[in-house]
């Protein structure tokens, strides 16, 4: 959607907004504002792999070529659960860094510190936001933020932390199908074979915790992944779409327009 078509949207709440009584009015123009602070803060992806967006062949081929993204605004909701999931990312990691004020045999991993001590030469450290450290592996070209490395009873773990709904919270039983790209990447990286998934309610944040264990044969399968995804961007021909898109699988994905107009 163009910046014009967003400008008219814009202007057709705002005026609709104008004749409502004040309660009304006051919430559609709060989640209008959220709305627009989001659009603010819209950034075009770097043309580099993503380990969370790496389930489809054809989103990494749009990341990659510098595909400018689908304009479609992010509703007041689904911004305030993003918020929700990156609040609660905080706490969980500031918990687990306390662990060990508390006795507890768990030290919360300063990444850099990991890096240079394991003399790690393939991964470029590019900022620190926060607790977490923004990385980039040359080789691969591949960029990401980790929640971050735990050492727990005196074993180095690569930590994950997911929110989900309270639905699929419930309905789980191991770490889900598109997480394992990326936890496997990140062991690529930091040459750590044990991802420990922690999964947290939306609702109540009640905890489940997952140990998954990356092979040789999983770092292969997501290196050829991307060395057949480089082939299509060298060639500059789109990858077909995976025979398992459907809704659920493309929900997040930021290619969806272009993806329509490159047809199957
Ligand atoms: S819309 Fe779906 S099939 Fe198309 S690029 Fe995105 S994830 Fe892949």
């Amino acid at each position: 959607m163009s910046q014009r078509s967003l400008k008219t949207i814009h202007n057709l709440i705002k005026s609709a907004t104008e004749q409502l009584p004040i309660d009304k009015s006051f919430v559609a123009d709060l989640k209008l504002s959220i709305e627009k602070q989001d659009q603010e803060n819209v950034r075009i992806p770097s043309k580099s792999y993503k380990p969370s967006s790496m389930s489809c062949l054809r989103q990494m081929y749009f990341q990659i070529i510098g595909e400018e993204p689908s304009q479609e605004r992010r509703d007041s909701c689904n911004i305030g659960i993003t918020d929700i999931g990156s609040f609660r990312h905080e706490k969980i990691q500031e918990a687990i860094m306390d662990m060990r004020k508390y006795k507890m045999d768990c030290e919360y991993v300063d990444i850099a510190k990991f890096i240079k001590q394991r003399k790690i030469k393939n991964v470029e450290i590019k900022d620190k936001i926060g607790i977490e450290t923004k990385l980039y592996l040359p080789d691969l070209n591949m960029s990401f933020m980790t929640d971050g490395i735990v050492k727990y009873k005196g074993q180095y773990y690569i930590l994950e932390i997911k929110t989900e709904t309270n639905h699929k919270f419930w309905d789980r039983k191991g770490v889900a199908e598109n997480h394992i790209i990326q936890a496997t990447s990140y062991s690529i990286a930091f040459n750590i074979n044990q991802v420990l998934f922690l999964y947290e309610c939306r609702d109540n944040t009640e905890k489940k915790c997952y140990l998954l264990e990356i092979t040789e044969d999983m770092k292969h399968e997501v290196i050829s992944k991307i060395e057949e995804c480089d082939q299509y961007v060298n060639n500059l021909i789109v990858p077909p779409k995976p025979k398992n898109a459907s809704n659920k699988f493309c929900q997040y994905c930021k290619y969806v327009s272009p993806c329509r107009k490159a047809g199957i």
